[in-house]
């Protein structure tokens, strides 16, 4: 179908982004292979090829030797409309075949504003929007990714969904499909499915009842087949080192958000910030050897010719032997222009012995920390850990060291917050401005602020959270950057980025709502709703007029969903889904909250007892193991 696509590629934006053909891209025999995916990143093409979980399954699948696996993504409205024009279905980039003929549809979901572009998606493959209406030739359609924790609000629209780590579950849903297939498929897509919510991981909407209470709340999530688990627990992947994907990553042809090369050095993280869901999620905490981490870095610099090397994770200063991992890679590549980067790194965990190393081969890249809160009260009640003391202590040594520059990221609308502190936000810059300028003498110090709204998320301490009024947020927010400029000296070196409040509270929807949100979802795309990550694209309004006509009726609201807070008993929409963490530690840990309580990380202190590790009989692996990277000789000499 490309000789399709390719009369229409002229006529729309960035037509590159279609086309295929990258660096290490995978295209298999059709005929030969037994068992077809087609993984999608439901956003534009520059988002989602860097996509690290699509790249891990992408080589995971096609190394088997009788399994294709293509990715397809997002496409703009203007190559949508023509496509819809030309019955052009939607595509495979590898191979450019219909979405509609492969097996499996698989869709990683990073963030829940992704969920219009899976509608678009199945709509341009033929495949009905939902999934009751789907037949035995139709893709088996599965959501993975963090917002598959909470995939209820997309419940209609999906066949299953993967929670956790994804490396085991895709090769025995693999598995199963070929026996079913090889079977001569007996009972139907029924029974496909019903095998497929037996392996650990797998949850099925349609094998699990909702009801509901007269005031909207749930009454009970109970199965409707024992053939599927009361709860379905996360995946695992324990031991990282046996996983070492990507080991050939895609070279982008089209422009992409992240130039580089990615190498994921550990998983989990259990610094405990009790706003991040990714930190909840994805416990406990494995490391990747310091063997391991080598050699996937020389493979993955040999097979894609990238020239900047990102040591992926969630707090990646954290891993247990940093400084070796980044003095061992900055000798090897030293001379090479190799560059490494770490994304953005704690205050307490950042040192400027590493930023030299991390810096040493490559372009000095900015500096960039997340203190979330602007105040200590408000840090104690989300459990950031950082003093403005560590903070000023550590970019005044940068400044020493050269930098010059500095990105500061934080929340507004967290639970319990006040103006005072949002306003403190302004006086931690200026400190930061005026350290730098005592320091280096010069004025040439700038230091850029990124608000974010909070948006409460399932499985942390803060899903009961009433999310705050998105007016109440942009107040702030005005407030702040007049309290910024206060001091024009200073002010004029300080710049201000941020999200207003209204998409974060659709985001707060789609990330705590029920089945119930589903229609409206529907209702949202065909009324034109698409890329709702992007402001260009994202409309409010729209959303509020599809709640107010969906919802009214049913006796909730899009407040309902969002602004109000839930307390303990009530019945959360993912209580069927288990994450590990002990729901009565997650509750207990919002009440510390509430009180300012700090909770340390379990990796240098007694373990708090968040559920995990028993519920998976293991305990925390972290180093220092005392290995060294492997001596392989220094690249280009
Ligand atoms: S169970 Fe204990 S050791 Fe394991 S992640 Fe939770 S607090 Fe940490």
């Amino acid at each position: 179908m490309f000789e399709q696509l390719e009369l229409l590629l002229p006529r729309v934006s960035k037509p590159v982004q279609y086309i295929g053909g990258e660096l290490n891209a995978t295209v298999k025999d059709w005929d030969t292979a037994a068992i077809r995916w087609a993984l999608m990143y439901p956003d534009a093409y520059e988002v989602g090829l860097p996509n690290q979980g699509i790249m891990i399954l992408y080589e995971v699948l096609n190394e088997q030797h009788d399994v294709l696996a293509e990715r397809t993504y997002a496409v703009w409205p203007d190559l949508e409309k023509l496509m819809r024009e030309h019955r052009v279905p939607q595509f495979t980039v590898d191979s450019h075949r219909p979405v509609g003929e492969f097996d499996l549809l698989g869709v990683s979901f990073a963030t829940e504003l992704g969920y219009t572009n899976l509608l678009t998606a199945l709509d341009l493959a033929g495949i009905p929007l939902h999934a009751a209406q789907r037949t035995n030739g139709h893709p088996i359609v599965i959501a993975g990714g963090h917002a598959a924790f909470n995939p209820e609000p997309i419940a209609d629209f999906i066949d299953a969904a993967v929670l956790g780590d994804g490396e085991e579950a895709v090769l025995e849903i693999t598995d199963a499909v070929r026996e079913w297939k090889a079977q001569g498929q007996p009972g139907g897509r029924t029974e496909l499915l019903t095998r497929l919510g037996e392996i650990d991981g797998v949850y099925l909407p349609g094998a699990y009842d909702v009801s509901y209470l007269p005031d909207g709340r749930i009454a009970g999530i109970v199965r409707n087949t024992e053939r599927v688990a009361h709860r379905v627990a996360k995946r695992t992947t324990m031991d990282l080192d046996e996983w070492p994907y990507p080991k050939q990553p895609l070279v982008p042809i089209a422009e992409i958000v992240h130039e580089r090369m990615s190498v994921e050095i550990f998983r989990g993280c259990t610094r405990g910030c009790r706003f991040c869901q990714a930190g909840m999620i994805t416990r406990p905490v494995r490391e990747r050897s310091i063997e391991g981490i080598g050699e996937m870095v020389e493979q993955g610099l040999k097979a894609s010719g990238f020239s900047e090397v990102g040591l992926l994770s969630l707090s990646s200063a954290d891993h247990s032997e940093i400084r070796e991992i980044t003095k061992g890679l900055a000798d090897r590549y030293e001379g090479t222009g190799t560059g490494l980067s770490l994304p953005s790194t704690r205050v307490d965990a950042f040192n400027i012995d590493l930023a030299n190393e991390i810096s040493r081969n490559g372009r000095r890249s900015g500096l960039t920390f997340a203190p979330e809160g602007g105040s200590e009260r408000i840090r104690r009640v989300i459990n950031k850990m950082v003093s403005e003391e560590d903070l000023i202590r550590t970019v005044a040594t940068a400044f020493g060291a050269g930098w010059r520059q500095v990105k500061l990221y934080f929340m507004c609308g967290l639970p319990t917050e006040t103006d005072d502190d949002v306003l403190q936000i302004a006086h931690m810059a200026h400190r930061v401005i005026r350290a730098g300028r005592e320091v280096t003498g010069s004025k040439d110090i700038r230091c850029t602020i990124s608000i974010g709204a909070f948006v409460p998320k399932p499985h942390t301490p803060f899903q009961w959270a009433g999310q705050e009024d998105p007016d109440i947020v942009d107040s702030r927010l005005r407030k702040l950057r007049v309290e910024i400029n206060s001091d024009r000296r200073i002010g004029r070196n300080v710049g201000m980025r941020y999200h207003d409040g209204k998409p974060a509270l659709i985001e707060g929807l789609l990330s705590r709502g029920d089945r119930r949100v589903g229609r409206v979802i529907e209702r949202v795309w065909r009324d034109g709703g698409r890329f709702d990550g992007w402001s260009e694209h994202f409309s409010y309004d729209r959303w509020v007029t599809a709640c107010a006509a969906e919802l009214a009726a049913l006796g909730v609201s899009l407040e309902w969903f969002t602004t109000r807070e839930r307390d303990r008993d009530e019945v959360l929409p993912w209580d069927h889904l288990d994450s590990g963490l002990d729901k009565d530690w997650l509750w207990d840990d919002w009440q510390d909250a509430l009180s300012g309580r700090e909770q340390d990380d379990c990796r240098w202190t007694p373990c708090f007892d968040c559920g995990v590790c028993p519920s998976m009989g293991t305990d925390i692996q972290v180093g220092p193991s005392g290995r060294q990277l492997l001596p392989i000789s220094p690249a280009g000499r």
